[in-house]
C-alpha cells in the first residue's frame, strides 16, 4: 500500500492506495483512514458511517472530503447494507445510488459502469477490491469470518466471470487493513466452521497462542480463496496492516469494544479503456 497525505484544503486527510493498481489510470481505489475528518469522541475523526452514533452533518462532511480527493459525485456512489452474507449486487447505470440508498443484505458490489463508485465500510472486516483490466470491471466485497466461510470471494470471481466474461487469471485483488492474526482471537465453534469450509487447510489458518487462546489468520484465508478461485499470487496485494494494532489510523470494532467509527474502501472506474 501507498500512504497519501492530502494537500490543501484537507491537510490532515490520510488515505492509502494499492501498488498493484498503480499502472491503471482508468480506475482508482482508495482506503480511507480515521484521519482528516470532523467527527468527535470515539468516532474521531473521518468516520463515514451514519450508524455508529455520529452526527449526520459530520458524516456528510467526512464523506464529501473523501469523495473530493477521488473526484466522485456523492449521488453516484453505490453502497451496501452489510450483513456478513455472500449476496453480490451487479451495479448498473440504472441502479439506485447516492448517500441514502443502500442495497439490502448485500456484501459485494460489482460493475463495469464508469463513474459509478462502489463503497464498502469496515472496521476490522476486510474490504477486498477487484479489478479486471481486460474487461474493465471493478468490484468490492466485505468479508469477515462469516463471509470467508460462505466463500464470498469465490462467488465474486464467478459473478465477474459469468456476468462480464472476466478471466480469473486477468484479475487483480487487494485486501484492505483489517483484524490481523496478531489480534483476531476466536472461539472453538468458529474453528469448527473453518474445518468444514477448508477441509484440507484449516489448520494453517489458526495460530495457537502461548495462553492457549486461538487466533484466526483471516488474511491467509482470503489469500487462499483468491488463489483457489484462479487469481495469480502475484496479482494479489495484501495491506498487512492490522486495524487493532493501528488505532492511530484505522477504526477497530474489536479493539475499541464496539465504540468506534468506520473507514472505507472506495473504487471507481474512470474510463472504459
Ligand atoms: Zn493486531
Amino acid at each position: 500500500m501507498i500512504r497519501h497525505e492530502h494537500a490543501q484544503p484537507y491537510e490532515n486527510l490520510v488515505y492509502y492506495s494499492y501498488q498493484l493498481f498503480e499502472p491503471f489510470p482508468q480506475m482508482s481505489c482508495v482506503i480511507s483512514t480515521r484521519l482528516g475528518g470532523v467527527s468527535e469522541g470515539y468516532s474521531h475523526s473521518l468516520n463515514l458511517s451514519f450508524s455508529v452514533g455520529d452526527t449526520e452533518q459530520a458524516v456528510l462532511t467526512n464523506r464529501s472530503r473523501l469523495y473530493h480527493i477521488v473526484d466522485v459525485e456523492p449521488q453516484s456512489v453505490a453502497q451496501a447494507h452489510l450483513v456478513h452474507g455472500n449476496y453480490i449486487e451487479i451495479v448498473t447505470s440504472q441502479s439506485p445510488t447516492g448517500t441514502y440508498r443502500r442495497f439490502a443484505e448485500t456484501d459485494g458490489l460489482v460493475t463495469n459502469v464508469i463513474h459509478k463508485p462502489l463503497l464498502i465500510l469496515v472496521a476490522d472486516c476486510a474490504a477486498v477490491a477487484f479489478f479486471d483490466p481486460k474487461q474493465h470491471v471493478i468490484a468490492l466485497l466485505h468479508a469477515g469470518w462469516k463471509g470467508i466461510v460462505s466463500n464470498i470471494v469465490a462467488k465474486m470471481v464467478s459473478t465477474m466471470h459469468e456476468t462480464f466474461g472476466c478471466r480469473p487469471s486477468d484479475m487483480l485483488a487487494a485486501i484492505s487493513p483489517s483484524l490481523g492474526p496478531c489480534c483476531y482471537e476466536v472461539r472453538e465453534d468458529l474453528v469448527a466452521a473453518f474445518h468444514e469450509a477448508f477441509p484440507a487447510h484449516a489448520q494453517d489458518l489458526f495460530r495457537l497462542q502461548p495462553d492457549t487462546s486461538i487466533h484466526l489468520d483471516m488474511w491467509a484465508a482470503l489469500r487462499y480463496q483468491l488463489r483457489e478461485s484462479g487469481i495469480r499470487p502475484e496479482y494479489i496485494e495484501e495491506s498487512g496492516l492490522c486495524t487493532a494494532c493501528h488505532l492511530d489510523e484505522f477504526y477497530s470494532h474489536r479493539a475499541e469494544r464496539g465504540k468506534t467509527g468506520r473507514f472505507a474502501g472506495l473504487i471507481v472506474l474512470r474510463s472504459a479503456t
